[in-house]
């Protein structure tokens, strides 16, 4: 890795390798692996993480909209693609780029049953998806009749799974809610395969279910930020590698005297004489304001610079007075010895918005 000129977000796809194989070893065998590379594969790059991935034989992709998917497309990318939250203006689009739709409601069944419809579509893949707790988005189980009735005597559609999402899958005190998801979701699948007289995957795992609820892997499991390098699980992420690392470099010092402030403000103002780093990193680049105020640190030569007074759009200030450093100096921000959820965690956040935050403008290095 060699030095960096700017704010550099650096790719380790090494790492989502190893992460890919961490994961599928907690697998059975025949179980399928789908890779969730929604939001830019969470703040990532999309393209070049789904490239690797299916040269690893991953079986399935997730996004979340049809604009996701057809930057997989227009990359080349082969494997299924399910679509986590279609909306009805982009169906047409949705069947063009052969992209995999989560239906999730009866009206958008009815929707994507008159596309497919009209565009001749036999057997077209779709997955229906059923609320077992999360209540965000899903069938309900009483649907179960209306979705056979709508799709009996018609050979439109091909029902390829069944799934549905835990509400709580990191959080142990959520044991017996999550159980009880698992349950009601295994009756659900039942009568679907019954009444369809097929039997379609089934799947309800996201990493944390992964690592807390191996007995309900079923026929595939979804997974996301454990191939980032994140476990939600202070046990699991030593065995996970960070595929993110974000870098940025010290442009300017300042020497600040007893009384005065820094930044926008007067956000922090100084009881003593203290050296300030400016780095070239900011709200527009991901860092939000809630990292501001001194909570947050970077690292700077393995030593922690607290992000001090408010964050600016395109930079922030640091605490350098007892590190050891100089203008043009790397600053680690997140990944390696400073993981992301750490770093998230001092502003009461997760990684995943940490991550998925890090925005367009942030320079990105793929290392293979
Ligand atoms: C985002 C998402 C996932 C991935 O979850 P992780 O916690 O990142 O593994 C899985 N399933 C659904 C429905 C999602 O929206």
């Amino acid at each position: 890795m060699g030095k960096i000129g700017e704010t550099t977000l650096e790719i380790d796809l090494t790492a989502l390798e190893h992460n890919f194989n961490h994961l599928k070893l907690r697998l059975q065998p025949k179980t399928k692996f789908l890779a969730v590379v929604k939001a830019f594969a969470y703040g990532s790059d999309m393209v070049a993480i789904a490239q690797k991935l299916e040269n690893l034989d991953v079986d399935y992709f997730a996004v979340a909209y049809v604009k996701e998917g057809r930057v997989l497309r227009d990359a080349g990318i082969t494997k299924p693609i399910l679509v986590l939250h279609p909306q009805i203006a982009n169906l047409g689009e949705m069947i063009d780029r052969c992209l995999e739709p989560s239906l999730y409601s009866p009206r958008m069944l009815r929707e994507f049953l008159k596309v497919a419809s009209e565009k001749e579509q036999k057997n077209y893949p779709v997955h229906l998806k059923f609320n077992t707790g999360l209540n965000r988005l899903g069938f309900w189980s009483t649907d179960v009749d209306y979705i056979l009735e709508q799709l009996k005597d018609r050979d439109a559609l091909k029902v390829i799974s069944v799934f549905s999402h835990l509400a709580a899958s990191e959080d142990s005190g959520e044991r017996e809610f999550s159980l009880r998801q698992i349950d009601t979701f295994k009756r659900i699948s039942v009568e679907i395969s019954q009444k369809l007289g097929y039997q379609p995957m089934r799947h309800i795992l996201n990493t944390s279910g992964i690592i807390n609820y191996p007995e309900a892997q079923f026929e595939m499991v979804r997974s996301g930020i454990g191939l980032y390098g994140y476990g939600n699980d202070p046990k699991v992420d030593p065995q996970l590698r960070p595929v993110a690392t974000l870098k940025t470099i010290i442009s300017q010092l300042h020497k600040i005297e007893p009384g005065e402030s820094v930044g926008y403000n007067r956000g922090f103002v100084s009881d003593g004489y203290r050296i300030t780093a400016t780095l070239p990193i900011g709200h527009a680049d991901g860092i939000g304001r809630q990292y501001g105020g001194g909570k947050t640190f970077v690292l700077i030569n393995g030593k922690k610079a607290p992000i001090i007074g408010n964050v600016c759009m395109d930079m922030i200030m640091v605490d350098v007075t007892d590190i050891d450093c100089k203008e043009g100096d790397e600053v680690l921000v997140f990944g390696g010895d400073l993981s992301a959820e750490q770093f998230a965690n001092t502003a009461n956040t997760i990684s995943y918005e940490l991550l998925t935050a890090i925005s367009p403008r942030v320079h990105r290095i793929i290392i293979v």
